[in-house]
């Protein structure tokens, strides 16, 4: 079986353990003669699968019980409207850190709904706090992990803030060492290190979340999914059932402590064949560089076209950067090997010194 290097920016690369689980058990679930996906989200083989992978989530980031874990569909898009509307009342003021694409799509649906105040824009760094024009009474502030399309990251969040740090962290979740209780919510949609797409993970803080009242949908209300075990209606119960796989998957694998040191071992070479080469470049500063999203240009189109075509021959596929800023994108998930980064270190170096020689 010939499996390709990919590096898919979302959905994206899968451990091949958990694919080969998924083939084995998916006619015959665990001798019940049935698959997972043809079965009730009420069975009691589903409710297991859904309470054990809560179970093991708060395990793996210490989630303590002050916080809801939902599993919910409309990806991290859908939280970009539930995230004001479950943390503010209408008339408030809600704060965001604008580092790109993602943090764009996330204040332009709050403003629909609430104050959104940005507090700082960037586009190739994360600015200081210090330099952060701040709202008066707001709800929380907002800030993206990593942007997945420019590849800019948090790699220190701002401590002592006085109100709750949101973060999307759509791309980093679970690649990373966060402390959980220094936000008061973290949502992710799992099609980057969790799982297929189709379901979002969210970590909110009980105490923040506003109860339904008067003219409030009820399925757009974070209480109606946590007073449901996410179970309000028919969850996605294949995602579901697969992300528990990954989740045991990076338990066995060192837990998130080394999934970050794999990420950052992984990324840190790739970006020193950038800099170190005369052909390709990135822009972002480098101290918000990502871990994650490795992304780099090529200035002569020629040789992009090149690049692109003979990368697909090398089966190093999924590299064109985002349609919205083009060049190349590298995605460095959990589930990319350490052997795919290589086989892409090699051709890029390969690639070089035979088109401009050095
Ligand atoms: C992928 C991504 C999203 C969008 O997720 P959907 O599941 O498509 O809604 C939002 N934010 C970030 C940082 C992402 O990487």
């Amino acid at each position: 079986m010939s499996r390709a290097f990919n590096f898919s920016a979302g959905p994206s690369a899968l451990p091949l353990p958990v694919l080969r689980k998924v083939q084995e058990e998916l006619l015959n679930y665990r001798g019940t003669g049935t698959s997972i996906i043809e079965v009730s989200h009420r069975s009691d083989q589903f409710l297991e699968i859904a309470h054990r992978t809560e179970q093991s989530l708060r395990e793996l980031l210490a989630i303590s019980n002050d916080y809801w874990v939902l599993f919910m569909q409309g990806g991290s898009t859908l939280q970009f409207a539930l995230v004001p509307l479950n943390l503010s009342r209408q008339g408030e003021t809600v704060e965001y850190l604008c580092t790109g694409e993602w943090s764009s799509k996330a204040i332009r649906e709050a403003a629909r709904v609430r104050r959104a105040h940005v507090v700082a824009t960037a586009t190739n760094n994360i600015p200081s706090p210090s330099s952060w024009n701040r709202a008066e009474n707001s709800r929380y502030l907002h800030v993206t992990s990593n942007e997945t399309i420019s590849g800019v990251q948090f790699h220190e969040f701002p401590s002592n803030l006085d109100v709750p740090l949101v973060a999307d962290m759509s791309s980093d979740l679970l690649t990373r060492v966060v402390d959980v209780s220094q936000f008061g919510l973290i949502y992710a949609s799992a099609q980057k290190n969790i799982g297929p797409s189709g379901l979002t993970i969210v970590i909110v803080r009980k105490d923040l979340c506003r109860p339904l009242e008067e003219g409030d949908s009820e399925y757009l209300n974070y209480r109606a999914h946590a007073d449901t075990q996410s179970m309000y209606n028919t969850p996605n119960t294949f995602a579901w059932y697969v992300a528990g796989l990954v989740i045991d998957w990076v338990k066995k694998s060192g837990g998130v402590e080394e999934m970050q040191r794999r990420s950052v071992e992984k990324a840190s070479r790739l970006y020193e064949v950038i800099d170190r080469s005369n052909l390709y470049s990135n822009t972002v500063d480098p101290r918000f560089r990502s871990t994650m999203n490795v992304t780099f240009s090529i200035e002569d189109e020629t040789l992009r076209q090149a690049f692109l075509s003979e990368a697909e021959h090398a089966n190093i596929k999924h590299i064109r950067g985002h349609r919205m800023v083009g060049g190349f994108r590298a995605s460095l998930y959990n589930a990319v090997e350490w052997e795919s980064v290589r086989a892409l270190i090699r051709f890029m170096q390969e690639f070089e010194k035979e088109r401009v020689g050095k």
